[in-house]
């Protein structure tokens, strides 16, 4: 930004060049755009933007670019890792008004949505014609197709459909200089580069996702849902390759409490747990099909298997949705578990058959350190990820969130893994990040925004410096 620059030129700028409306600035700006979800510092922007049409957007990109003012993108604002921090002399460009559903494909099976749809609105609109998108999360009301896609989500269904990424057939992207990388509706396309997939996890820091082709694949008609009494994580593996080798189709989720976790939610949760005592681990799993009949009998037979030979201790399968959604209730109540402790959130990843070994070397090296600590381990580990919440509250005082990471994120090297499996980096993880990419990635994602953006005026200080 120039020395002699002068918001209110820049926001005359912005005014006449836009639609009335568009620009707010003072007062007229919602607290709700300081921050994101993780609460990472509430910083007041100098304006928020709300473009209606991709030409706006890529308007007020122009003008920032020329100002060298930054812009941070913002979407439903669910981020967990402070990617959307504003910058108290920077802009918010919001998507939450580019929200319509486009147009639907059948043929195609494929939905082309404005980046500010929410999750939610497409599950919705795709539910009308027994289809839904491959990916799907708990804010599905609020967060919003753009910040998945700029975030990579993952979620729920991963271990069926891969993550955001595999889900997206083309994006329309704004560049910080105001040109439009446009998007083709081609499922292939050996073009060269393809410069969609680099927006994909960007964060926001090199353009402005404006609109997306994504895939849409079949809703099955019915979903089967059991809670595992399982001895160990060894056992979780063996059952995990069990289902994956006799229902590798029908496969839709299979999540791990370890007894940390299914204890807190004991304590704080009203939610049965359907046995007693709580095992040392429980696993959720879910299939999914067309015929309820077969699909009830191939889930009893390989759970029969699973019983015989000893790898399952006790099984429950719900008889109703109401029994599989209370189940899933067990895993899903995360954000109220937060609100009875500090949390420090990890959503780390490593090989599916480490992850075992993995959690007891965190449990040692948080135990070395803090002997009288609190965590709670779950996650979708069909994916190979592991989450983990540290109650700060049973640290010694002064204790900061960067020392309970840097003890974790150690650990994450001798395990070839990752510090973010599907949050993200943002600002809380970006000391890490050489934790699990090294100087020549590192340096290559360097080299791709300073071309993109040699201003450095989208999203900076957000997963790099
Ligand atoms: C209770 C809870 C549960 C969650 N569960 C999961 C889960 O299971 N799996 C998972 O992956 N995540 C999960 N999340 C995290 C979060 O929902 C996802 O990261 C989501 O993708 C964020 O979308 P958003 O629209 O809210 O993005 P925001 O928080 O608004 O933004 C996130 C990032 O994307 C950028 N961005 C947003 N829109 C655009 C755009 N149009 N163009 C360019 N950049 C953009 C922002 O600048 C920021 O860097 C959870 C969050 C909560 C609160």
């Amino acid at each position: 930004m120039p020395t002699d620059f002068s918001p209110d030129a820049f926001l005359e700028s912005l005014r006449k060049a836009l639609p009335p409306g568009t620009v707010l600035a003072g007062s007229d700006i919602q607290a709700h755009h300081h921050a994101d979800w993780s609460g990472t510092g509430a910083i007041a922007p100098l304006a928020v933007l709300r473009p209606g049409t991709t030409e706006e957007i890529a308007t007020t990109l122009r003008i920032c670019n020329t100002y060298g003012v930054a812009v941070v993108p913002h979407g439903g604002l669910t981020g967990l890792s402070g990617a959307a921090q504003p910058l108290a002399n920077g802009i918010v460009l919001s998507l939450s008004r580019f929200n319509r559903i486009e147009q639907l494909d059948l043929a195609a099976s494929t939905v082309t949505v404005q980046a500010g749809a929410t999750l939610q609105t497409v599950q919705d609109a795709l539910a009308e014609h027994r289809l839904q998108f491959g990916v799907d999360l708990e804010p599905r009301g609020t967060c919003q197709i753009g910040g998945l896609i700029a975030c990579n989500a993952g979620g729920l269904n991963v271990i069926q459909h891969g993550t955001t990424r595999a889900q997206v057939i083309s994006l329309e992207c704004v560049l910080p200089s105001g040109e439009i990388l446009p998007m083709r509706a081609l499922p292939k396309n050996s073009t060269g580069y393809d410069l969609a997939q680099l927006f994909i996890g960007s964060e926001g820091t090199l353009g402005v996702i404006a609109r997306a082709i994504l895939k849409a694949v079949p809703a099955p008609s019915f979903r089967k849902t059991a809670l595992l009494v399982l001895s160990g994580f060894d056992d979780a593996l063996r059952v995990l390759t069990l289902l994956r080798g006799r229902l590798p189709r029908q496969i839709a989720a299979f999540e791990i409490m370890w007894n940390d976790f299914l204890g807190a939610v004991k304590r704080w949760i009203p939610v049965p747990i359907p046995f007693d005592p709580i095992p040392p681990v429980a696993a959720l799993i879910e299939i999914v099909g067309d015929d309820d009949e077969v699909l009830q009998q191939a889930l009893e037979e390989a759970l029969g298997e699973g019983i015989e030979r000893g790898w399952i201790d006790d099984a429950v399968i719900a008889a109703s949705l109401a029994q599989a959604a209370q189940l899933w209730r067990l895993r899903d109540c995360v954000a109220d578990l937060h609100s009875h402790m500090k949390p420090v959130n990890f959503d780390l990843s490593v090989p599916i058959p480490c992850i075992g070994v993995f959690r007891s070397a965190l449990e040692k090296a948080l135990t070395a350190r803090w002997p009288e600590h609190r965590a709670y381990y779950f996650g979708h580990i069909g994916d190979g990820n592991l989450h983990i919440i540290v109650d700060a509250t049973t640290l010694p005082a002064g204790t900061t969130p960067y020392d309970v990471e840097a003890t974790i994120f150690a650990e994450v090297p001798a395990f070839a893994g990752s510090i973010s499996a599907e949050h993200g980096i943002g600002t809380l993880k970006k000391p890490f990040l050489s934790a699990c990419r090294n100087a020549a990635e590192i340096d290559a994602m360097r080299a791709i925004k300073r071309a993109l953006d040699p201003n450095n005026i989208m999203n900076p200080g957000k997963i790099f410096d």
